[in-house]
């Protein structure tokens, strides 16, 4: 299995794919209504929110999206396999949501419920399973990534924020992929997601929730905030709004985005020299050994190759069979024995 920051990178899920919520979301009267996707969009670029919202048609979304997106409803879909009893609310029709939850809480207390679909102050938020404990529930976010991330907190805080004012919260937890888990088979994948509780660490921004709202409503009732592309198109997710942005904006023919794993920091340092491609990094400037070999090959036009890779091949018998493992990302393990 791929490492932890790489499944981040590679599984997130309606984040970065906000169609199908945006969709719903304008099935209700009191659209253009706020859901907790969209305040996280305006938490990453307020100009993501704006566009988003006013002018869906130019979100470009990648096969590599659409394949994540994929895996997070098969993530979804596992989750709740876990629990037989459960009670899914449809999503066809957000107000009918809202309903459909009322009644399945009320007349299935004991019972979870997936995709509870709640409202607060005209923010909607659809929590990934809810769990009868006590007088009240667990809330349950389900991510496919193999840990806690930063932005996983705004956006369990901001469901907990809808979510609390209409049901006693027993405890908030998030559910993501636990990368020991080894599938055994027959369908059994009870251990496959870790849990953690983050009630004390969303605490804090719990409190901050209102005024994220209050900032998302005025950027939506204002014009384009034309904010200007910067670190935030990437962090946390991709947007995908990068085509329109930089549309206007000169391009490098070799960017220096092609130097693996640059860091921010050093970006911004070049960035700062004016440099913008990766031809232009100065001799001395300091870069890993892989980012210094992409360089030389990029400034000498010609791919390298090592003499020593011949060698290594060489020193392998036929047949020989090729798997590259990385072209397969699966967060749920399809196979017995991975
Ligand atoms: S591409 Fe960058 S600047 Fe444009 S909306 Fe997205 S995050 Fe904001």
């Amino acid at each position: 299995m791929k490492s932890d920051e790489a499944l981040a990178t590679h599984f997130v899920v309606t984040l970065v794919y906000p169609g199908i919520q945006d969709q719903l979301l304008e099935t209700l009267p009191m659209s253009p209504g706020l859901s907790k996707s969209r305040i996280v969009a305006w938490r990453q670029c307020p100009r993501r929110l704006w566009l988003q919202v006013r002018r869906p048609e130019l979100l470009q979304t990648s096969a590599a999206d659409e394949r994540n997106f994929q895996i997070g409803f098969e993530v979804g879909e596992v989750a709740r396999s876990l629990y037989p009893d459960g009670i899914l609310i449809e999503q066809r029709d957000l107000s009918q949501a809202l309903v459909e939850t009322q009644a399945a809480i009320a007349n299935h207390p004991d019972r979870p419920i997936f995709e509870a679909t709640f409202e607060r102050g005209r923010v909607l938020a659809q929590a990934d399973l809810l769990l009868p404990e006590g007088a009240g529930h667990r809330m349950v976010e389900v991510k496919a990534s193999t840990g806690v991330k930063d932005y996983h907190l705004d956006d369990c805080a901001i469901q907990a924020w809808v979510v609390g004012a209409a049901r006693p919260l027993a405890g908030v937890e998030l559910a993501h992929i636990d990368n020991r888990f080894v599938y055994g088979g027959d369908g059994e994948y009870a251990g496959l997601f870790r849990h953690n509780p983050l009630d004390e660490r969303i605490g804090p921004l719990l409190e901050q929730v209102p005024d994220w709202v209050a900032g998302a409503r005025a950027t939506l009732a204002g014009d384009d905030p034309a904010t200007p592309p910067g670190d935030q198109c990437d962090r946390p997710f991709a947007c995908p709004f990068q085509a329109h942005c930089g549309a206007n904006l000169p391009q490098a023919e070799f960017p220096l985005a092609l130097l693996p794993h640059l860091s921010a920091k050093k970006r911004e340092a070049l960035e700062a020299q004016g440099i913008q491609d990766l031809r232009a990094v100065p001799p001395d400037f300091p870069l890993t050994q892989k980012q210094a070999r992409v360089r030389a090959a990029t400034l000498a036009g010609t791919a390298e190759l090592s003499p020593q890779a011949a060698v290594d091949l060489g020193k392998l018998s036929y047949p020989r069979f090729y798997l590259d493992f990385e072209s397969m990302s699966l967060a749920v393990p399809r196979w017995a024995g991975t």
